[in-house]
Parts: C-alpha cells; sequence; structure tokens
C-alpha cells in the first residue's frame, strides 16, 4: 500500500501530478480543497464554513480536516493507497495523521515537496482553468486549449475558474502556506520521509521525478 503526501505552496501543481499519479499507479488522490469545493456546491453547513473561509485564503480548523480525511481514507478505493493533496497543511494535522495512520497499522512512504519559486505562483494561480466536464486543467498562458474555447480532452465548450484563484486571495493563500504549512516541513525532514522535487520543471519531468521517489 502506498501513501504519499505531495507538499508545496497553491500552485506547485500539487493536484495536477496527483491527478497523474493516480492513473498510473491505481491510487486514489484525496484532494481536501476538492472535497470542500464539493461540500460548498451541495449548499451544507460545512460548505457554507468552507466558503467564506476559502474565500478569504485561510484555512478550516485542524479538527474539521482530520476528521474529513480520517473518514474519507475509510473507503474502499483507499486500499491499494492514496496521494493526500492539501492535507496535511499545519502540524497539527500532520501530527493528527501519523496517530491515524499508526491506529491502522499504516506509515506514510513519503512526503514530496514541490519547490517553486513564489514570484512565478501569483501567476500560476491566476491564470488557471479547467474543463467543466471533464476537469483537464488548463492555464491561459502556459497551457491554453489546442483550439481556444474547446477542451482537448473531451470537446466540451464550458470552463470554470475556482473563485480563490485571484491574484488577492492567491496572496492570502501563499502566506497561510508560508505561516502554518511550511512549519511542517522539518517535521518531515526529521522523520526522514521528506523529498524535494524541482517544481519549476516541466509537468512530465515533475511526474518522472515524483515515480522515481515512488519507487525507490
Ligand atoms: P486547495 O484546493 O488545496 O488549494 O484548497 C483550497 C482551500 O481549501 C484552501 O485555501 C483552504 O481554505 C481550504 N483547505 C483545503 N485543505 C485544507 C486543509 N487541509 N486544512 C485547512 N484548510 C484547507
Amino acid at each position: 500500500m502506498r501513501i504519499l503526501v505531495l507538499l508545496g505552496p497553491p500552485g506547485a501543481g500539487k493536484g495536477t501530478q496527483a491527478k497523474r499519479l493516480e492513473r498510473a499507479y491505481g491510487i486514489v488522490q484525496l484532494s481536501t480543497g476538492d472535497m470542500l469545493r464539493a461540500a460548498v456546491a451541495s449548499g451544507s453547513d460545512l460548505g457554507r464554513e468552507a466558503k467564506d473561509v476559502m474565500d478569504a485564503g485561510k484555512l478550516m480548523p485542524d479538527a474539521i480536516m482530520t476528521e474529513i480525511i480520517s473518514d474519507r481514507i475509510e473507503q474502499p478505493d483507499c486500499a491499494n493507497g492514496f496521494i493526500l493533496d492539501g492535507f496535511p497543511r499545519t502540524r497539527a494535522q500532520a501530527e493528527a495523521l501519523d496517530a491515524l495512520l499508526d491506529r491502522k497499522g499504516l506509515a506514510l512512504d513519503k512526503v514530496v515537496e514541490l519547490k517553486v519559486d513564489e514570484q512565478a505562483l501569483v501567476e500560476r494561480v491566476s491564470g488557471r482553468f479547467a474543463c467543466a466536464k471533464c476537469g483537464a486543467g488548463y492555464h491561459d498562458k502556459f497551457q491554453p486549449p489546442k483550439q481556444a474555447g474547446i477542451c482537448d480532452v473531451c470537446g466540451s465548450t464550458e470552463f470554470i475558474r475556482r473563485a480563490d484563484d485571484n491574484a488577492e486571495t492567491v496572496r492570502a493563500r501563499l502566506s497561510a502556506y508560508r505561516e502554518q504549512t511550511a512549519p511542517i516541513l522539518p517535521y518531515y525532514r526529521d522523520k526522514g520521509v521528506l523529498v524535494e522535487v524541482d517544481g519549476m520543471a516541466d509537468i512530465d519531468e515533475v511526474t518522472r521525478q515524483i515515480e522515481h521517489v515512488l519507487n525507490g
């Protein structure tokens, strides 16, 4: 069973890489951001709380996020392993995750830190969008669809942009990363599971480097 954490600031490529690994290795992507966006779309109490927090670029409470992950990893599709994308985001979440895995007799294989140049992130994040039908990811400047307005993968003409992918919220999300998430890195370094990968390399190269870590 493979258990991998992808760490890195917004726009580092966690989601893109997690989706590729999910397809290649049959290990499921667990994106807490996607789970919260689904809750927002459903109009649940959790979704109402999450919307305000996400729009402000802040973090949801640790206890709520830990409970969400704890329930999610019990699902049968996690039996082969999973890639955590967006969790843990604080030291308390990292410790809770260890305790949770420990109780199940499991442990993290590796934590991959996608290292990126912060200057590039605001532009990377504020230009991104996705196909509304199949979820394929695009970018206004770096990865536009081959034919403008038409999804390369499924031919749909509808696209969506995340509400929190605007320059102002991205800056708040970067501060949250710097202040609350980056302090997890030494925690994992001390445990000997942290591996750094150059997130500025091209997408295929980043995938190759993560695969090397997974198979190593
Ligand atoms: P993401 O899609 O990973 O960029 O997450 C989008 C937003 O969801 C974040 O900016 C946070 O507001 C919230 N969020 C996602 N995962 C977590 C988490 N593990 N802890 C706290 N807040 C989270």
